[in-house]
This record gives C-alpha cells, sequence and structure tokens, in this order.
C-alpha cells in the first residue's frame, strides 16, 4: 500500500494544484515588492509591476534571480524580514567570492521539514525507522535538513555527520540503522570499507535505503550501488538557496516530486531565457511560493534536467523532474563538443571490468585540448597481462567515442589508486583554467 504524509495535498488534481499555484505566486510578487528593496528595483528596472502579473503564464514576465545577486546583496542585502524574525542562518562557501547566506524564519524551517517529510514518506521511510545522517551538520544544509525531516515524520535519527567511517559501521549494525543519508562518494567510500572488515551490507546490517545528493550521479552507478549492496538507492535534490535538499523520487524511481504547492518549476534554454515545454532538457528555473526569509523569484538553479507533469505510478500529481545530467558550471568543452562527467560515469559503469572510480584529466597541448579519464579496474579484472590491461583501453575508450563523439586517452589503473573522497569528489581535473 503506498503511504502519503500528506494525501489531499500529495494527490490533488493538477489543475486545482495550479490554481494554488497561481493565488501564491500573486501573494509572492506582492510580498517581495513591498518588503524587498533587491526585488522592488529589479522589478522596476524590468518594468514589470506586481499586477501584472495574473496567471502562470505571467511568470514569464519577472525577471531571474541568479546567485550572483545573493552574492552581490551579502550578507542579507535580499532578506524580506527583520533579523527577529530569523531562527537559522545557513552560508554555503562558493569556490569564488563571497558565501552566500540563507536564512531562516520559524515558518521556512517547517515548510523544509514538511517537504522532505513528504519526500521521506514516498520513499517508504517514516516511524520505526532508524536515519542515519551522514552528510555534515553545520553552515552545509545537508544535515540538519535531512534531520529536521526524519524527526518530521518521527523516524529515529543519528546524527552523526560525515566522516570517521569505523564509528559509522559500528553503529549502523548497533543501532540498527535502515536509512543512510550521504553524498554518493561518502557510500562508495564506506561500501568499499565494509568490505575490508568483512561486514556485508545485507547480512550484518538492517540497511534497506540510501538517500544520495549534493553531487549528480548516474543511473548506472544506482544499478551498481543497489547490486553490490542490496540497497535501494534514491536520488536527493535540493539546494542550500532554496533551504537544503528538499525533494527525493518516489519508490518508482521515475523521477523527483517537486511539491507544486511550495515552489514552481520551470526549464528554460541557458542562452535565449525562453521557457521550453515539457519534456525538454534545458536549466531548471524554481520560484519558492511559501518561503518567507529569503523567497527566490525564477531562480536559475544551474542544473540541467527535464519536466514531467505526467501522472506518476505512485499517485502523486507534483510535477517531476528527472535526473539532473549536470550542471552548466560542470559542462567542459573539449575540442568543442559539450561533454558532462555524468555522460562519462553512465559509459563507464555500463563495462563490468570497471571499478566505481575514475578521473578526468582535461589539457590544452599545442593548442588543442586533451581528455584523459584514469580509471580503476575491479580487483576481479585487473590483471598482470600488458596485453590484457591493453585491449581493455581501447574497449573503453571506444565506448566512450561512440557516446562522447571525441576521442579521449584512457589509463586503467589498480584499485585503490584515485583519492577518495567522504564529500564532494573531485571528478574533473581542468588544467586549462590553472
Ligand atoms: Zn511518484
Amino acid at each position: 500500500m503506498i503511504e502519503y504524509w500528506n494525501p489531499q495535498i500529495e494527490r490533488m488534481p493538477l489543475d486545482e494544484l495550479e490554481e494554488i499555484q497561481e493565488e501564491r505566486l500573486r501573494h509572492l510578487v506582492d510580498y517581495v515588492y513591498t518588503h524587498s528593496p533587491f526585488y522592488k528595483k529589479r522589478f522596476d528596472e524590468t518594468g514589470v509591476k506586481p499586477e501584472d502579473i495574473k496567471t502562470l503564464e505571467d511568470l514569464q514576465k519577472l525577471p531571474f534571480t541568479y546567485k550572483q545577486d545573493l552574492r552581490d546583496n551579502y550578507p542579507k542585502g535580499m532578506f524580506c524580514v527583520p533579523d527577529t524574525q530569523l531562527v537559522r542562518y545557513h552560508v554555503s562557501s562558493g569556490t569564488t567570492g563571497k558565501p552566500t547566506v540563507v536564512g531562516y524564519t520559524k515558518s521556512d524551517i517547517h515548510e523544509w521539514a514538511k517537504s522532505l517529510g513528504r519526500a521521506l514518506t514516498s520513499i517508504g521511510v517514516g516511524r520505526g525507522d532508524v536515519l542515519q545522517v551522514s552528510y555534515g551538520y553545520g553552515l552545509f544544509t545537508g544535515g540538519l535538513g535531512l534531520h529536521y525531516g526524519a524527526e518530521e515524520v518521527g523516524s529515529t535519527v543519528l546524527p552523526i555527520s560525515v566522516g570517521n567511517t569505523d564509528k559509522q559501521l559500528e553503529l549502523m549494525q548497533d543501532l540498527g540503522t535502515t536509512t543512510l543519508a550521504c553524498t554518493p562518494s561518502y557510500f562508495l567510500y564506506m561500501a568499499e570499507e565494509a568490505k575490508d572488515k568483512g561486514i556485508d551490507f545485507q547480512k550484518d546490517t538492517g540497511l534497506k535505503t540510501g538517500i544520495f545528493g549534493a553531487e549528480p550521479w548516474t543511473e548506472e552507478m544506482r544499478k551498481r550501488m543497489e547490486n553490490a549492496t542490496g540497497i535501494k538507492a534514491y536520488d536527493v535534490f535540493g539546494t542550500s538557496e532554496l533551504s537544503g535538499p528538499l525533494f527525493t523520487e518516489c519508490t518508482c524511481q521515475d523521477g523527483i516530486h517537486i511539491w507544486g504547492d511550495q515552489f514552481i518549476v520551470e526549464i528554460i534554454d541557458p542562452e535565449t531565457g525562453d521557457t521550453l515545454p515539457e519534456g525538454e532538457r534545458g536549466e531548471l528555473v524554481i520560484t519558492t511560493l511559501t518561503k518567507e526569509a529569503l523567497p527566490l523569484i525564477r531562480y536559475r538553479i544551474g542544473d540541467y534536467t527535464i519536466l514531467n507533469k505526467q501522472p506518476c505510478e505512485c499517485g502523486r500529481t507534483h510535477p517531476r523532474i528527472m535526473r539532473v545530467t549536470g550542471r552548466v558550471d560542470d559542462m567542459l568543452i573539449i575540442r568543442g563538443i559539450n561533454v558532462f562527467p555524468g555522460q562519462v560515469e553512465s559509459v563507464l559503469m555500463k563495462i563490468p571490468e570497471v571499478g566505481e572510480h575514475f578521473i578526468i584529466h582535461v589539457d590544452r597541448i599545442n593548442e588543442m585540448d586533451t581528455m584523459k579519464i584514469q580509471i580503476e579496474m575491479n580487483d576481479e579484472a585487473f590483471s598482470d597481462k600488458v596485453n590484457d590491461i591493453i585491449s581493455l583501453e581501447k574497449k573503453v575508450a571506444s565506448a566512450l567515442k561512440s557516446v562522447l563523439n571525441l576521442s579521449v586517452g584512457v589509463e586503467l589503473v589498480e584499485q585503490g589508486t584515485i583519492p577518495r573522497s567522504i564529500g564532494k569528489s573531485k571528478k574533473v581535473i581542468d588544467n586549462r583554467k590553472l
């Protein structure tokens, strides 16, 4: 039987849901225009007034908001409430420039927990489950986000944060963890450590569900993780600017439901800014409908995905975004061809002799872009025979070429060669930028 956290909202007919969106959108534009000098200025510059926004179609008249706007207005220039109403800050450090600060009112924290409450219920996590939160706690939103979501549905939280893998595995067994939340990289690392210690996830732990995110991963990687450990692996989505992790796939594992009463999703052409029809791949843009402290209008998320409004088998009517294939910022341009690290992962994970770890090196030699991928082999496939390795390298290079349309160098290495990561893993070293 399928369980819902809020069946009335989650199964609401799409047209009724869109009525709620329209009403909340009208309120939102009024709210930001009167409470945020930033938005008032941006609206005035664009020549759009709150009364111009009546329907969902009118959303396209509104200007975009960018991550750079948050940096330019550091730390609190975009907030819509006085400091006395804030109950929390999260801060994310960018690779360049000022960090971004997100403030939360009491209601913002509650809406965030509600969103994850619905998501966790949709993957069968609830009362009686022990959720080991192995995301970082602190200024990063992952740890506390999942923590509040799990408490919302009555699960027992093990707030262990990231690292100390021996302890993770010990407590996982002793306290009967059923659900683990962390980055896919950290799960791979944990699985390796467990194997070394002779711990079998299926026999020696009660683990049945994994919630993996904060870095892109592929469908092929999911198959590997599920086959190797016997758990169900689910994708989780959200960004710190929207609050943090907010949404997961449902048990259908066919897209992530974005709660329409809280957020409006659009997919746009990143070059022109035009809204794309449902089913076309483009950049994700999200408008928040219930946030008080830092509401965002048409926020450019930077992820590439597809919008799907078709009814889901789970009975939920809320629109889904399909698996994120990469971020606008992660795209590599090699000799004029666009390459996403996720495409490389998809190809590699289909080759049984190849392990889970790889790293892409990009260089410019004699004015020519080159791409070389170091890939770990499985222990079983590792061979002392040079000929075996050369023929496997050729096989991998040709599989990559057929998908990427690009000749790339392949170097197979022994398991354990590539540095492991317990946070977000680094899959690309682009020496052209250094
Ligand atoms: Zn569903």
